[in-house]
């Protein structure tokens, strides 16, 4: 069996364009719109030379009237309890937000393996994106630009190293 990656972060941030960057697949609906994958949804990473894993996108936390209680949240916490790593997305762009902490309360809780992907560093200060999150403590974060398919080889290097 290939080891499974999810994808975890609040609405927005880019997980589903990072599912499409990472399987090359236009499957995962990309939109506007927060919450708009409703469940989890399953694909392949087959790296050139490298060995492949299985990724999982997730709605996430379907904003603030659902919170961490909400059903698109306990499909995005049932999908991290079953995977080997979660690839924690946040924006660089917007920064830290209360979400993002509620949700890095949990992951600690919960204790599951994270990776910290710090998201939409296109044309932005990228060293200062990472400093925002370092308070977080979960090691280093990986900066990328999902939309530009920038640092997805090292993030995809990172992650083979986890798993
Ligand atoms: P999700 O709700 O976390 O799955 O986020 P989506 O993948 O649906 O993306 C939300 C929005 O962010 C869309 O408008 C994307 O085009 C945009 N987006 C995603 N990744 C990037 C990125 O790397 N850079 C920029 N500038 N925008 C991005
Ligand atoms: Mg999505």
């Amino acid at each position: 069996m290939l080891p499974l990656v999810a994808l975890v972060g609040r609405p927005n941030v880019g997980k589903s364009t990072l599912f499409n960057a990472l399987t090359r697949s236009r499957d995962a609906l990309v939109h506007d719109q927060p919450g708009v994958t409703r469940d989890r949804h399953y694909g392949v990473c087959r790296p050139e030379g490298r060995r492949a894993f299985a990724v999982v996108d997730t709605g996430g936390i379907a904003g603030q009237e659902e919170g961490l209680a909400g059903a698109t949240a306990r499909q995005a916490r049932a999908a991290a309890e079953e995977a080997d790593l979660v690839l924690f997305v946040v924006d660089g762009r917007e920064g830290a937000s209360a979400l993002d902490d509620e949700i890095l309360a949990w992951l600690r809780k919960a204790a599951r393996p994270t990776l910290l992907v710090v998201n939409k560093t296109d044309g932005i200060d990228v060293q200062a994106a990472l400093n925002e999150f370092a308070r977080y403590g979960i090691g280093e974060a990986v900066a990328v630009s999902s939309a530009h398919r920038q640092g997805i080889d090292d993030l995809i290097d990172e992650t083979l190293g986890r798993v």
